[in-house]
């Protein structure tokens, strides 16, 4: 028992507490996928695993531990819950695909962006990505920042004021301009090769 406490403190020392979104950011270690990695009894874990199980208990056979918060770094237990692989595929896919879709319409309606940072309103940002509110707008930059840390960059330029709206500079690395492109012309041969298939 002690070891487990041991175990929980060890990752919460080695973790950040987000302020705005509440993320136990684990500083330690991450693989290639971007999720904490601690060694717990004798084996390399991925931490939202094992912090999972020893406060809630066992993950069964055949569910994964997702995050509510689409964080795969972050280690807070209220963020964790269980989803079947299958659930948690489609689920991760299915934002996965919102956010590309986001990049895309900004590549789209301001080409330029491939070279350099661009300056767009926050009324224009809503309006392109057909949000509810300014603050959903804001919200869908700081999880596309988290999504992509390395490859989208914003920043308030300059704050709202009487009727002068905000403005954000957004900034996206060509790799995840060429990413994107490259997945579509993917989905495209793949398209083709089942279509070619059932001919
Ligand atoms: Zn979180």
């Amino acid at each position: 028992m002690p070891r487990r406490i041991n175990t929980l403190q060890n990752i919460r020392s080695n973790s950040l507490r987000d302020r705005e979104s509440g993320c136990l950011l684990y500083m330690g270690r991450l693989d290639e996928d971007g999720y904490a990695r601690i060694s717990y009894q004798g084996k390399n874990r991925i931490g939202s695993d094992v912090v999972y199980e020893i406060v809630y208990g066992t993950i069964p056979q055949g569910v994964e531990v997702d995050h509510i918060c689409h964080v795969r770094k972050c280690v807070e237990p209220t963020h964790l819950r269980l989803l079947t692989h299958r659930q948690n595929v489609i689920h991760i896919k299915a934002y996965e695909e919102k956010r590309h879709q986001r990049i895309k319409q900004l590549i789209e309606t301001y080409p330029q962006i491939k070279g350099f940072p661009i300056l767009i309103t926050l009324p224009d940002l809503k309006a392109l990505w057909d949000c509810r509110s300014p603050a959903h707008v804001k919200k869908c930059l700081l999880t596309m920042g988290r999504a992509y840390s390395e490859e989208f960059f914003y920043e308030q330029f300059e704050a709202g004021r009487g009727r002068k709206p905000a403005l954000y500079a957004i900034a996206i690395h060509a790799d995840l301009v060429d990413q994107l492109s490259n997945e579509d012309a993917q989905r495209e041969s793949q398209a083709e090769e089942s279509t070619s298939l059932a001919a």
